[in-house]
């Protein structure tokens, strides 16, 4: 027998229109590429999509069709993406710190039709104008500018094409199941696969992410994603926005330091998200500045591992809690969120900071488990310390790639994530290493990702990286790449001596090498795969 109960779709549409309905009013504030703040609201947000889909329509755009953005996070942005969902297309965002020849081919793969970017963007569009030729229209996120005209003839302005239509749309009501959105890998490993995200993952995953354990969001929150829009749908916050009607502050092509300490304490956030390079800049920026982030009652911060000082420093000092997530594109990207349990409330301060410093637990939608890394569909205990493959299920998983028909799943279901870590009794997982990030010396797994938290913790290092270099006698061994705080006179020496009690003294690193700079991929984390080919041979040499 089936329940009689309605039975309505999940769309993106509905989002848009229940905060346009019930939280009209609340702000939606915008950095645009000039420098100035756009004051608009969900209901503005909500008619002006559907003042572009109107537009999107009128172009003879079909459902299904794939329209990309290269953009950062926006007001037009954000309209452009419910207009292009909400209307049965698919929104592809672009991640604009790509290699050209990765952009153009992502942008072929995906067949885009159309193309939305910002003005900063318009030299990368130049560049690979040529190689793109099934892109139909270019639409410049803004008001029509002779400079942009003039390099691109035939470009259509988002100002001209809102001007020109009503906000009279209906949204199709279209199968939840129906393709909304896609995101490409950052393809570290060979070329970026496609993952195609539908309605019905999209509106499970914003109302998993709004739970209390998890990012806690309410219509009393004003939340920042400094994490961008092309980054995993920028964790899909645009969406649980909405969803939970909170005011939104969009924070446009300035991510330093400074710029985000200004944006939290001027429209007074409560909530951000980002990766741990972000935060570590806020946190200088704030002590510089004297800001105390008063506003701010807690960050989410995922992506790659967080050090632990970045943690403590926020909730000790600015009594900001800190939450720890992981995730992958491959998992929208929500898998696990540190959040304490009831019975987690009598630990010990060095306690609870240890279970904070976890990845956490799956939220209700997901379940995750190890499996040995040689039997892949064999688990191993989950005891907090047997390591092993990270696998993962649930609705807002990838069941496959978007062209490659790569069978992305185990024969018994699971997403092998290509993470190794441990799970504990009570579901807390804590990420090891990226099983190519491992270190193996003399058949011993070191992980890189430990070496990293404690160099971090040194109150001279601003970054650093451990590789595995080639050894004669070991196969591998730990080196330390470190990047100094300015005017540090940091030695080798003494960075070695900071493991000392820390870890197994055949743990330490062999060597660490100094350099200016560590080059950082468009989601804001380490490419250790160029420090590995630059550095790999150093212990050969020696
Ligand atoms: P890419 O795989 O190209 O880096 P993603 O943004 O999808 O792109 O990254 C997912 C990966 O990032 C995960 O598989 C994991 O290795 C790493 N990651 C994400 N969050 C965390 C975290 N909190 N701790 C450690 N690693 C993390």
């Amino acid at each position: 027998m089936l329940g009689k109960m309605m039975h309505q779709p999940l769309l993106i549409s509905s989002l848009i229109e229940h905060a346009a309905r019930y939280h009209g009013d609340t702000a939606v504030l915008s950095k645009e590429v000039d420098g100035s703040m756009t004051h608009s609201d969900w209901c503005t947000i909500s008619d002006n999509s559907k003042r572009l889909a109107n537009a999107l329509q009128a172009l003879g755009l079909k459902r299904s069709e794939r329209l990309a953005t290269l953009a950062w996070n926006n007001r037009r942005h954000l309209e452009a993406w419910y207009a292009i969902s909400g209307s049965g297309m698919i929104c592809h965002t672009i991640n604009p710190r790509l290699f050209p020849e990765q952009l153009s081919y992502i942008i072929n793969d995906a067949d885009d039709r159309v193309l939305f970017f910002d003005t900063t963007f318009l030299p990368l569009i130049m560049a690979i104008k040529d190689q793109i030729d099934h892109v139909e229209h270019f639409i410049c996120l803004g008001a029509r500018d002779e400079k942009v005209l003039e390099q691109l003839p035939d470009v259509l302005f988002f100002d001209d094409l809102l001007a020109a239509h009503t906000a009279d749309f209906d949204w199709p009501q279209l199968d939840e199941t129906t393709a909304s959105s896609l995101c490409y890998t950052s393809g570290t490993t060979g070329n970026p696969k496609g993952v195609l995200y539908s309605h019905r993952s999209s509106l499970l995953h914003a109302m998993a992410l709004s739970m209390p354990d998890v990012s806690a969001l309410s219509a009393q929150d004003v939340l920042l994603p400094v994490v961008p829009m092309f980054h995993v749908n920028a964790w899909g916050t645009p969406y649980a926005a909405a969803l939970t009607g909170c005011s939104l502050i969009l924070p446009g092509p300035n991510l330093d330091g400074d710029s985000l300490v200004s944006l939290i304490d001027d429209y007074q956030v409560t909530v951000a998200l980002g990766v741990p390079t972000i935060w570590q800049s806020l946190l200088t920026a704030a002590k510089n500045s004297g800001s105390k982030l008063a506003s701010m009652t807690r960050n989410i911060v995922g992506g790659a591992s967080c050090p632990p000082s970045i943690i403590k420093t926020f909730r000790e000092d600015f009594d900001c809690d800190t939450r720890h997530g992981w995730g992958m594109t491959e998992t929208s990207p929500l898998g696990t969120m540190n959040q304490i349990k009831a019975k987690h409330k009598s630990l010990s301060k060095e306690e609870l900071n240890e279970l904070r410093n976890l990845q956490g637990r799956p939220p209700y939608g997901v379940e995750i488990r190890v499996t040995k890394t040689d039997q892949p569909l064999e688990r191993v205990a989950e005891d907090g310390v047997s390591q092993g493959r990270l696998q993962i299920r649930g609705h807002w998983v990838i069941d496959d790639y978007f062209t490659e028909n790569k069978d992305a799943i185990t024969e018994d279901g699971w997403f092998d994530t290509g993470d190794i870590a441990t799970i504990d009794a009570d579901g807390y997982m804590n990420i090891r290493d990226r099983s190519k990030d491992l270190i193996k010396s003399g058949g011993e797994w070191i992980s890189s990702v430990e070496l990293e938290n404690i160099a971090a913790a040194h109150p001279q290092v601003k970054m650093a990286a451990a590789i595995a270099a080639t050894h004669k006698q070991w196969g591998e061994r730990p080196v330390l790449i470190v990047v100094k705080e300015a005017e540090s006179e940091l030695t080798e020496a003494q960075m070695l001596e900071f493991y000392q009690g820390k870890i197994a003294n055949w743990q330490i690193p062999d060597k660490v090498i100094f350099v200016d700079n560590i080059l950082l991929n468009g989601a804001g984390k380490m490419v250790k795969k160029d420090l590995r080919d630059e550095h790999g041979d150093v212990l050969l040499s020696a």
